[in-house]
């Protein structure tokens, strides 16, 4: 059965970056009916917050991304925090030094950025040499004695190490690239690379899906791994396919701190999970060359490891935001409209809560569900309904409100006054003949009015939108612009 593992370090805000990872292994594990694990990565304390943690698990249910193993839904190998799981990492730790897979090294950060030049000065590899690696008992009892303290470092295969990765096909590190490398601090922390493999190891991972930024640290694993397997504490060594790298702006990868980068933003902005999701499983990943939306639901059914493209994936604003706003079309009304809450009350609606009317909300809404691009551009797209006066935008008036409008705005108002207010055609009409009275085409006849009324010269579709304001107000607001 895939057992596949998502397992972010809670610091910082959430991130596209690892919500197309997470993503991918959702969809992948939900393709295979497997497991999905969701694992937090907490062993850096002065880097990891609390808040993170939260955050984290608000932005995976936002999402719609369950887990059948992890924080808060537990399973069979909880804890699923790695702070609560130190001591088995000390126990593992032990068990590689016992079987001389890992080893005490005594060398202090001078010593080692001291030989690390001299190598690169002479062009050899730079990285660790293997000081500690023979020390005998003695050796280490006088650098005990010196008061030094150790670091375990674990003690890499003299030969090269090869596999075949899901995404990129057969890979080959030789040793010179992969020197033995530190697992645990001298202060006994263990670190990352203990921490993550031993405990895809523990919860039986069998693949192993992330960005490529962590491909150096796959020979390392693998050699880890068979270590683990040898001292009975690993079944298997997992399957490894790294997801390209999300390029941003200048053609620079993505970086946590751009802040297009940031979860939050997508969806302060209103961006719906399910075009998000959307978008982002356009990184590297397509369902066919010419559908480019489509639901999570399809991506699922036809996501395949294989297909995902090993090329560095352009992130493009317009794209997500264009995808979005095919989502939203495709939302039924209701579901549209529900969807609106959060714009239309506070802190983003300016208007008083009592003056909000869900009829005249619901009435509008098909209008404004083909527009959007994103669902909190509906608060300015409505407001003219919920405030006393429309907002006093100067730059549209000035643009509206020309020598003519006036007399303009007089003939339609009276037109206006007797038309049959049950249908929009009846107000286009009136505004209309309005306007071939001053010589005037619609467009040119209309922006006045709209301005009038809803203080914009762009909106939603306006005889509509008069009819869901009503006559009375519509010929207060053209009173007031003309007084
Ligand atoms: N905690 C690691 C990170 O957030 C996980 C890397 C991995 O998937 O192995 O980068």
């Amino acid at each position: 059965p895939v057992r596949v593992r998502f397992c972010p370090s809670p610091t910082g805000n959430p991130h596209v970056g690892l919500v197309r990872t997470a993503l991918f292994n959702w969809a992948f594990a939900r393709h295979h009916q497997g497991t999905f694990v969701f694992r937090i990565e907490d062993t850096d304390a002065a880097r990891d917050s609390e808040e993170s943690y939260e955050q984290l698990l608000e932005a995976m249910r936002w999402l719609g991304f369950d887990w059948q193993e992890g924080p808060e839904v537990g399973g069979p190998h909880a804890p699923y925090r790695q702070s609560q799981r130190m001591d088995r990492y000390r126990e593992v730790a032990d068990k590689l030094l016992a079987g001389g897979y890992a080893y005490p090294c005594y060398c202090t950060t001078e010593e080692l950025d001291a030989r690390r030049e001299a190598a690169r000065a002479a062009g050899k590899p730079s990285g660790y040499d293997g000081a500690c690696r023979e020390l005998t008992a003695e050796q280490k009892a006088a650098y005990e004695a010196e008061g030094r303290s150790a670091v375990i470092r674990f003690r890499m295969p003299d030969e090269p190490i090869t596999f075949t990765d899901l995404v990129r096909g057969e890979l080959t590190f030789t040793p010179e690239n992969v020197p033995d490398y530190g697992i645990v601090r001298a202060n006994g922390a263990p670190l990352y690379t203990l921490v993550n493999p031993v405990d895809d190891a523990l919860m039986e991972i069998t693949h192993v899906l992330r960005g490529e930024d962590l491909l150096s640290s796959t020979p390392r694993q693998i050699a880890l791994y068979k270590a683990l397997i040898e001292l009975g504490v690993a079944k298997q060594v997992p399957l490894f396919g790294h997801l390209p790298y999300v390029m941003g702006e200048g053609n620079k990868k993505l970086s946590k701190r751009d802040p297009q980068s940031s979860l939050n933003l997508y969806r302060e902005r209103g961006f719906l999970p399910e075009g998000l999701l959307n978008y982002l499983s356009l990184l590297g990943w397509s369902l066919s060359a010419d559908r480019d939306i489509f639901s999570v639901e399809e991506m699922v059914a036809a996501f395949e490891i294989a297909d995902v493209n090993p090329n560095p994936a352009r992130f493009d604003l317009k794209k997500a935001e264009s995808i979005n706003a095919d989502h939203i079309r495709l939302l039924d009304v209701k579901d549209f409209a529900a969807a609106c809450a959060p714009w239309l009350k506070a802190p983003f609606a300016p208007w008083a809560p009592e003056d909000f009317d869900q009829a005249a909300f619901d009435a509008i809404a098909p209008h404004a569900q083909t527009r959007l691009t994103v669902l909190s551009e509906i608060t300015q797209n409505v407001d003219f309904l919920f405030l006393p006066e429309p907002v006093a935008d100067e730059a549209s008036w000035a643009k509206a409100m020309k020598e003519g409008s006036d007399a303009l705005l007089r003939t339609a108002r009276g037109k206006l006054e007797a038309a049959d207010w049950s249908s929009p055609e009846s107000l286009k009409s009136a505004v209309l003949a309005a306007g071939e009275e001053h010589g005037l085409k619609l467009g040119k006849a209309q922006a006045p009015v709209r301005v009038a009324v809803t203080g914009r010269t762009v909106g939603l579709p306006l005889f509509e939108s008069l009819e869901v304001l009503g006559k009375e107000r519509t010929l207060a607001r053209i009173d007031a612009a003309l007084a």
